[in-house]
């Protein structure tokens, strides 16, 4: 069972309490018309699908309704990092975390 604690309200919550929104930080292009389509192909369907650190993203779905972001590992379901949506990753960081273990 996961259990993330909300930024916004402060509550921990199960994940059925949860929405899962999938993969964080999928940015749509500015000007979709200059987007080739391999690179619209990856922004619709592509998606990482690590065995260990991944970044998503979740709704307070039964608590205050607010998006945010989780850093969740695939396997222990481990959460490392819960940031407000708005807020990004530094993924060097955690590139650099990763190359250590
Ligand atoms: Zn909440």
């Amino acid at each position: 069972m996961i259990i993330i604690r909300c930024p916004y309200c402060l509550e921990e919550r199960y994940e059925d309490e949860l929405f899962y929104g999938g993969e964080a930080d999928i940015f749509r292009a500015a000007d979709p018309a200059t987007v080739s389509d391999e690179g619209w192909t990856g922004y619709l369907y592509l998606r990482t699908n690590p065995k260990g650190l991944h970044h998503e993203q979740w709704c307070c779905s039964a608590g205050c309704g607010q998006w945010f972001k989780v850093a969740r590992h695939t396997v222990t379901h481990k959460v490392t990092e819960i940031l407000p949506f708005e807020t990004q990753f530094n993924y060097q960081s955690v590139d650099q975390q990763e190359t250590k273990t």
